[in-house]
């Protein structure tokens, strides 16, 4: 067991910050938007595995334009809760980016390390465009500056859980999502 992991399913889970109905109808809205700027063009989601999938799966069919969706799997060094920014891609597109409209879809922007990499991998690929939807932005976190477009929440610095996001690949099943409290370490003394 990592230092991080969690003890058992109850002892870790905490309040509900934003509700299964809170966000389904933040992605709507953000579906809608998405429809109106990208008018008579075909888009291309990409999302980041696995956080990303449940919210990217969601996004999608609140989009009224013909979409395609890929994936991309990155593994970044670090501790269970933090990103180190030394990221590496475990699993690429199958897709071709040139002249593609592409959309990022990320579950959580925290320092931005991740997507700050991602991105200028992406732009190599010459995408026709290349912008960036996270659901979740920790704003006072962020030490790399990225534009990013669509937003669903502005959270507070809180670890959190559910709606795809893990914790040790646990909890990412639960409908709303939580905070996680995390204990505090063990004093073998
Ligand atoms: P960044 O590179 O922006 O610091 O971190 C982004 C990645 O770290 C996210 O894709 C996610 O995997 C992970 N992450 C950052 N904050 C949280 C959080 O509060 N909860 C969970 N489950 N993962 C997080």
């Amino acid at each position: 067991m990592t230092r991080d992991a969690p003890r058992s399913t109850e002892d870790l889970l905490g309040p509900i910050m934003l509700s299964a109905e809170t966000i389904a109808s933040k992605v709507k809205e953000l579906g809608q938007q998405i429809t109106k700027d990208y008018q008579n063009h075909e888009l291309l989601l990409v999302a980041i595995l696995k956080g990303a999938s449940i919210f990217a799966s969601d996004l999608m069919r609140s989009i009224d334009l013909i979409t395609e969706i890929d994936f991309i799997a990155i593994s970044s060094y670090g501790s269970t809760t933090k990103t180190s920014g030394v990221v590496r891609i475990v699993k690429d597109l199958d897709s071709d980016l040139t002249d593609r409209d592409v959309l990022i879809v990320e579950d959580i922007v925290d320092s931005g390390l991740t997507l700050s990499y991602l991105k200028r991998n992406l732009l190599s690929r010459s995408p026709r465009s290349l912008e960036i939807c996270s659901l979740l932005v920790k704003e006072e976190k962020q030490r790399t500056k990225i534009n990013i477009r669509y937003i669903g929440f502005e959270i507070p610095d809180n670890f959190v859980v559910g709606y795809g996001l893990d914790i040790g690949q646990k909890y990412r099943n639960l409908p709303d999502i939580h905070k996680l409290i995390i204990p505090e370490r063990e004093n073998p003394h």
